[in-house]
């Protein structure tokens, strides 16, 4: 059958949602036999940046769950609208597609799933093959800086300086560039409060000090910001040299991206370091090291699954020496070991971006979107992927999860739009 229809599409963002939403749409043209013409406009000199830096150079593409109730609730924004989107591309779709293209994953014990190379140039290069093979034309160094809708239905594009560009779809997939919100904007769409999300915390305590590289298989954090309702996770914590970080506490900070805006990242942190559930648990665990070391010093025998760097800090910000004996401690210090190890508050003095991996929260309101076809519902023509969207998860390829799942719906689409098939 030879095709019918010459479609022109313009995916604004060379990233990993316009990436894989162009090659979702010229594989969908390609089964319908539609006549497309798919250009990406990438602002910078390269595709694909941030898949190439992501996951620490491995890229995280996705994580091991297949519960697609259970993989919604890991985004703080966007959970109840991904559901259905979801269940059209979820993380098994993922793995079939990298693995349909020669491209195995595998998963860590926390979830994690990269491909099996530990190299993020290999999911580059297979996308770069596909877009290739599909003729999907990338141009770089390509700023698209207005875009408008015309009389006719289509879309023209403002491109650097002095081009333009007229399509009759455009996916914007800018990513969380201030740009890509304005584009939106100037077609009547609202940006929710954009807020960094994945941060870690600054805090300067005597209890974390020295112990950069220290880590805790499963605290309890309670985040207590002024005027905002408590923020609380469990998992695994890590001391850094400038305060704390690891995934209970990036969580944390995803959950709570917008209230610590708000408060200018000063907050209150209460760290239960073992996440021992109450007060008389803790205080057996106490006594039965007490009765058992009389004549030991303080700083020779503590919790087993704490380090002895860890307790001799504990001590130093509870103001007992290290050599006292077990015999020695008194009911009020002891209460005062407790309460650090159960109930250890920290003030937050700011926020350090976490290097591997950080987005934004906020953008395109989702109310406005048909998370059906991710079409925009003010603008025919228009569609939305990606981080551009008021969508965000937390730390484990969820990110990339939601870039795929939009990319993925958003480019069939637009090549079904005018077809007749849409
Ligand atoms: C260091 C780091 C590591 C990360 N690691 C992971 C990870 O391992 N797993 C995970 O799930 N997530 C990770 N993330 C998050 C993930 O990278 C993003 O959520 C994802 O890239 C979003 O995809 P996107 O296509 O929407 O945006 P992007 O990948 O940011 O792509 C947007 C593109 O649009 C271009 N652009 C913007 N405006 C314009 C314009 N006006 N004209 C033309 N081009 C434009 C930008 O230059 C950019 O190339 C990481 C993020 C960072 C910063």
């Amino acid at each position: 059958m030879s095709p019918t229809k010459k479609k022109t599409i313009a995916i604004i963002g060379g990233g990993a949602s316009g990436i894989f939403a162009s090659i979702r749409c010229a594989e969908i043209a390609k089964e319908k036999d539609i006549d497309v013409n798919i250009c990406v406009f990438e602002a910078t000199t390269s595709f694909l940046r941030k898949v190439r830096i992501s996951g620490g150079g491995r890229c995280n593409v996705t994580h091991h769950l297949f519960d697609i109730k259970d993989f919604s609730l890991k985004y703080p924004r966007g959970q109840k609208e991904l559901l259905s989107p979801l269940q059209k591309f979820h993380a098994s779709n993922t793995i079939e597609w990298f693995e349909n293209r020669g491209v195995a994953l595998k998963h860590e014990s926390d979830g994690r799933m990269f491909p099996v190379t530990d190299n993020s140039e290999t999911i580059i290069d297979c996308f770069l093959k596909e877009t290739h093979k599909h003729k999907v034309k990338l141009k770089n160094k390509t700023n698209v800086t207005a875009i408008n809708k015309l009389q006719n239905g289509k879309i023209a594009l403002s491109i650097n300086k002095d081009e333009s560009f007229i399509a009759d779809s455009v996916l914007i997939a800018t990513g969380s560039k201030p740009l890509g919100y304005d584009l939106a904007k100037s077609l009547g769409h609202s940006i929710t409060e954009i807020a960094p999300s994945l941060f870690t915390f600054k805090i300067a305590d005597p209890v974390l000090e020295n112990l950069s590289g220290t880590s805790f298989t499963n605290a309890t954090l309670t985040l207590n910001i002024e005027n905002a309702k408590p923020f609380a996770e469990t998992g695994a914590l890590l001391i850094t040299h400038w305060g704390l970080s690891g995934p209970a506490l990036l969580k944390l900070s995803a959950w709570a991206a917008r209230e610590m805006m708000h408060a200018d990242y000063k907050a209150k942190i209460i760290v239960n370091w073992l996440s021992i559930e109450n007060l008389s648990d803790a205080e057996n665990l106490l006594k039965d090291i007490k009765n058992s070391n009389t004549k030991t010093s303080i700083g020779n025998a503590y919790p087993k699954a704490l380090t002895k760097r860890f307790w001799l800090q504990l001590l130093v910000k509870c103001s007992i020496s290290k050599e006292k004996n077990w015999s020695e401690i008194s009911k009020n210090e002891l209460n005062q070991i407790i309460e650090n190890l159960i109930h250890c508050e920290l003030s937050i003095l700011g926020k350090s971006r976490f290097k591997e991996e950080f987005v934004e929260c906020g953008g395109v309101d989702l109310k406005e979107i048909n998370l059906k076809t991710m079409e925009s519902k003010i603008c025919s023509g228009l569609f939305f992927s990606g981080e551009v969207m008021d969508i965000d998860g937390i730390t484990g390829g969820f990110n990339f999860q939601s870039a795929w799942t939009s990319g993925w719906i958003a480019g069939g689409n637009m090549a079904l739009q005018e077809s007749g098939n849409y």
